[in-house]
């Protein structure tokens, strides 16, 4: 496809590989450690087919419905899911996900598994690491274990037969320091992997904080509106 829209995702893709370029580069980074995973969710199934012939392979949904079918008309990308899971969704998400980012209760773990097996399939998972202040009030309810209590999921997640662990994921706190939050999270990974040294990976960063997240060794960038433009509102 070479139409006005895919010119324009050539261009936002191209600077977002600059940034990510530079980032690596001004912390000793090898940018082959660093994959871009373009968060498509509200955007038609074309834009990820545009994508995909502009060399992305790697894409991040946040709603099953969705996802789902988007994965049904592409099955040759790998699929990230990175939002919250309902566990009456999790089977359903097990059957396409390739790598699922934010796997933080032990419920979800053991539907998760459950469906990995109905499916025929090993399902890699990161742990969700919480990373607000635990005193800000308007933190409540975002997902994630806090990072004291992501032992007990990893090991979860390790000994579930259809499962595999392979790092933590975890998203900066609004208006808070995205580079602190980000230092947690990667201190957490280390520590999981005294115990679990296949969860090596690490996924962190959006469109606003990358340049935190390559510099605190983020593994996975999670890169939405810098490239497809502002979402349009849910309705
Ligand atoms: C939407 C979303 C992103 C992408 O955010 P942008 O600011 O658009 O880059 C990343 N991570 C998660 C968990 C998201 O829900």
């Amino acid at each position: 496809m070479t139409d006005a829209r895919t010119e324009q995702l050539r261009e936002a893709l191209a600077a977002t590989r600059a940034r990510i370029d530079a980032a690596c580069l001004s912390s000793g980074r090898d940018p082959d450690g660093v994959t871009l995973v373009v968060v498509t969710k509200t955007w038609p199934a074309a834009d990820i087919a545009r994508l995909a012939s502009l060399g992305v392979r790697d894409v991040g949904e946040n709603r099953d419905q969705e996802a789902r079918a988007k994965a049904a008309e592409l099955p040759d990308l790998r699929w990230h899911f990175i939002g919250q899971i309902q566990t009456n969704k999790a089977a359903s998400v097990a059957s396409y996900a390739d790598l699922v980012h934010a796997v933080d209760r032990l419920s979800l773990v053991t539907a998760l598994d459950k469906g990995a097996a109905r499916a025929g399939r090993i399902v890699d998972c990161l742990a969700e690491v919480n990373l607000d202040d635990p005193a800000d009030g308007s933190a409540a309810g975002r997902g994630g274990v806090r990072p004291e209590h992501a032992g007990e999921i990893a090991d979860a997640i390790a000994a579930a037969p259809h499962l595999r662990l392979r790092g933590v994921m975890g998203v900066a706190p609004l208006g808070g320091d995205a580079a602190e939050a980000f230092g947690v999270l990667a201190a957490t990974g280390a520590d999981l992997r005294a115990r679990h040294p296949e969860a090596d990976l690490m996924s962190a960063g959006m469109s606003g904080d990358l340049e935190q997240a390559v510099a605190a060794g983020a593994t996975h960038l999670r890169v939405g509106s810098a490239i497809l433009g502002s979402r349009p509102p849910l309705g």
